[in-house]
């Protein structure tokens, strides 16, 4: 599932291509994609509106259209958000004409991508106040914050990071990747780490994020680019996917737990598995 970086890269390549344009016609031939809405209801809202900026709220993208319409939009498991997609391209959900003859193309297998619409500042801001935590790359993200959102929190740690209420756009592959870089078991209960492992861990999120979105993110199943490229940073993953491998710092061999349904990677000797918590 496209995650932060790999949400960005889409977001800092069409941001140039959509910005000042007006958004002549939204074509939805699949109405799952705006349920409850009507497509009818949002094609009114956003047809003739200019793009006044292309955002990005956790792995939401944001088009800010004029008189703040804002059509918030969600890739899930398999959306891709193609530029002049080849004809015939498939999975296509939604259709984006722009006023310069250029188009963009919802292309999403699974069909679970979503697109919803707030009318107003307040509206979009109340949409991500109840479903996004923290955004990790605006400097908000520090060891203090963490220790204070853990506060008393007893799931593991890697359930607490997935948690976008938490911290936004974190998901399987980053979470991964934050830990080993920390050295924390995803185990761990979230309320318990040490003062300087949140510390570590405000660090590695972000080196983690930052990593992924120089790579222009990592394309596992169905994540393209808008120009249909693939991203590379499964190619750099340390732990992610590496069962079996050797750890990349001290050998050894990686494992895959489970963890909050998650397929989760580990190397238990850099990051030590906690001890059993005593009965109380
Ligand atoms: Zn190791």
């Amino acid at each position: 599932m496209p995650e932060l970086p790999e949400v960005e890269t889409i977001r800092r390549q069409l941001a140039p291509l959509l910005e000042g344009r007006v958004l002549e016609r939204l074509e939805i031939s699949d109405p799952r994609w705006c349920l409850p809405l009507d497509p009818g209801a949002v094609r009114d809202a956003v047809e003739g509106r200019r793009i006044e900026r292309l955002d990005r709220r956790g792995k939401y993208l944001i088009w800010e259209l004029t008189d703040e319409v804002f059509l918030i939009g969600h890739l899930r498991m398999t959306g891709t958000l193609l530029y002049d997609p080849p004809a015939g391209t498939p999975y296509e959900r939604v259709r984006f004409a722009l006023d310069d003859g250029h188009e963009l193309r919802f292309c999403d297998p699974r069909r679970f991508g979503t697109g919803e619409l707030a009318i107003g500042g307040e509206a979009r801001d109340a949409f991500f106040a109840t479903r996004l935590g923290i955004e990790p790359l605006d400097g908000a993200l520090t060891g203090a914050a963490l220790r204070e959102l853990a506060r008393g929190r007893r799931a593991p740690v890697k359930a607490f990071l997935l948690d976008q209420r938490r911290v936004a756009g974190v998901g399987n592959i980053y979470a991964d990747e934050a830990l080993f870089r920390a050295q924390v078991h995803p185990l761990r209960e979230a309320g318990s780490l040490k003062r300087a492992q949140y510390e570590a861990l405000a660090v590695t999120v972000r080196e983690a994020l930052t990593a992924g979105l120089a790579a222009g993110g990592a394309t596992i199943d169905d994540f393209r680019h808008a120009d249909g490229v693939y991203g590379s940073f499964q190619h750099e993953f340390l732990v992610h996917r590496r069962e079996g491998d050797p750890c990349p710092v001290c050998g050894t061999t990686i494992r895959k737990l489970v963890v909050g349904g998650r397929g989760t990677y580990v190397c238990e000797r850099c990051q030590p598995r906690p001890r059993r918590r005593r009965a109380a």
